[in-house]
């Protein structure tokens, strides 16, 4: 028996073959990385993925039955991934694991489009929660969808590819940056200078043309997609960072990618849906608009998971809400990991280090414990047993220091629906900023603790 509690570093006590899983789990995330920087990227891949895997589309009118595996995708931005198990879901519940796979970005305000001496920029506003100043002077991609008069659909991504343009928003020279440099460093970039520069070529056919370039621009956009400049006011288009997840440091044990929040835990608990052999109903929810506040339809707030758990409820003649009591949730969010670069934003004893595993957070929120959920000593204690029985690395910890900030995830919106749920998680350093830094270890074992969550 060990009296006392320490962390384990999960790169110490793994063996070679250890090792090597984790590596080639490295690889299969970074894949679904690159091909999932929006939530609608995301949503095209898990689908995908999902299909490989023989899911069929779910209906809310169908009557399930043992063995079925079903997706939904609500509203190309919200996933559900449902395996139906054996054991009466009355009595068992549903194993529930959500994660979100919106990230922090610049969206298209509704009129973007404008020109300024001789260049054409779109005019962007920010989405979620970022460190302006970041923004700027690196190459962006643009993702998305326009909709044009008539209903149809035109997806755009640019930027992605190593032939494609990227697109770019300026910062001052630090010859003339004085002025910039004496603000305090959240007012050094304005929200609404963040406009992204996207053309510098004029058409030449109307030397009266005062918006040369954006005319321009816009018959490039015309000529490629269809659309013309109104059809940008039913659009959802956002630049996100270009380029490709990458590993980090010579041994290669660290990933820096845009969206590690919160892909780095939706990634995880599809594959432990798709490789467990479990008897339970397993249900895993990828939602959208988590960094803003998860309102709306495709958000946790919005009734559609009640709406499928009912559906797996009739479809056995069980008590919908019978059937909520007894479900159990893991929230999978990203947590922030210790930087000794601004240690005193942490209280050591208490927060998650990187490569130490899975990070289970209690409680999340802000201002003593305030708007989260607080998973009981219970479920802490039910959640802790499946892990040891497991082999899963896993520590603890809270966001910071007390009172230095705080944040929330979607946790408390599934528990408010009578479900048990828990925060466990990935450490991430330098969260929020347009590269993200995450451990292989860690993406690692949260898979494992959600196969034991399965299990
Ligand atoms: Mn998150
Ligand atoms: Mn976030």
């Amino acid at each position: 028996m060990e009296l006392k509690y320490t962390r384990k570093n999960v790169y110490k006590e793994a063996d070679g073959k250890e090792l090597e899983k984790i590596y080639g789990f490295a690889e299969g995330y970074k894949k679904f990385l690159d091909n999932s920087k929006t939530e609608r990227d995301a949503a095209v891949t898990a689908k995908k993925l999902a299909e490989e895997k023989g899911f069929k589309p779910f209906s809310f009118s169908e009557k399930l039955k043992a063995g079925d595996k079903r997706y939904f995708i609500n509203r190309h931005k919200n996933v559900f991934l449902i395996k139906v198990g054996t054991e009466d879901v009355s009595k068992d519940g549903v194993r529930i694991m959500v994660a979100h796979v919106d990230s922090p970005r610049l969206d298209l305000k509704p009129n973007p489009m404008y020109e300024d001496s001789g260049l054409c920029y779109l005019k962007t506003h920010y989405y979620g929660g970022i460190k302006k100043y970041q923004w700027t002077a690196m190459p962006l991609a643009l993702h998305g969808v326009v909709m044009l008069r008539g209903g149809e659909r035109k997806e755009i991504c640019v930027g992605e590819d190593e032939n494609d343009p990227i697109f770019y928003i300026t910062d001052i020279l630090p010859h003339l940056g004085a002025e910039q440099s004496a603000k305090p460093l959240g007012k050094a970039i304005d929200g609404e200078s963040l406009n992204a520069v996207i053309g510098g070529l004029p058409a030449v056919d109307d030397e009266e043309d005062k918006e040369a370039v954006k005319t321009a621009v816009l018959k490039l956009l015309n000529k490629k997609y269809g659309f013309t400049e109104v059809d940008l006011q039913c659009s959802e288009l956002c630049f996100v960072p270009a380029g490709k997840a990458r590993d980090v440091g010579f041994d290669a044990a660290l990933i820096s990618a845009y969206g590690h929040d919160d892909k780095v835990c939706a990634y995880p608990e599809m594959c432990a849906l798709f490789d467990s052999d479990s008897t339970h109903t397993l249900l895993a929810v990828f939602a959208d608009k988590e960094e803003v506040g998860s309102d709306g339809t495709t958000g946790m707030q919005s009734k559609v998971i009640s709406d499928v758990i009912e559906t797996i409820a009739n479809s056995f003649g069980a008590n919908p809400i019978e059937v909520r009591y007894n479900s159990k949730c893991i929230s999978a969010d990203v947590t922030a990991a210790y930087d000794p670069a601004f240690a005193s934003a942490f209280e050591k004893r208490n927060t998650t280090f990187i490569n130490c595993g899975a990070a289970v957070s209690k409680y999340t929120g802000a201002r003593g414990k305030s708007s989260t959920n607080d998973a009981d000593a219970e479920f802490m204690g039910w959640i802790r047993d499946i892990f040891e029985d497991n082999g899963v690395y896993w520590q603890t910890g809270e966001l910071g220091a007390i009172d230095i900030g705080g944040g929330g995830t979607v946790a408390k919106f599934i528990a408010n629906l009578g479900i048990d749920t828990v925060d466990v998680g990935v450490p991430v350093l330098s969260m929020h900023a347009p590269y993200e830094l995450i451990s292989k270890a860690d993406v690692y074992s949260l898979y494992k603790a959600c196969l034991a969550f399965c299990k």
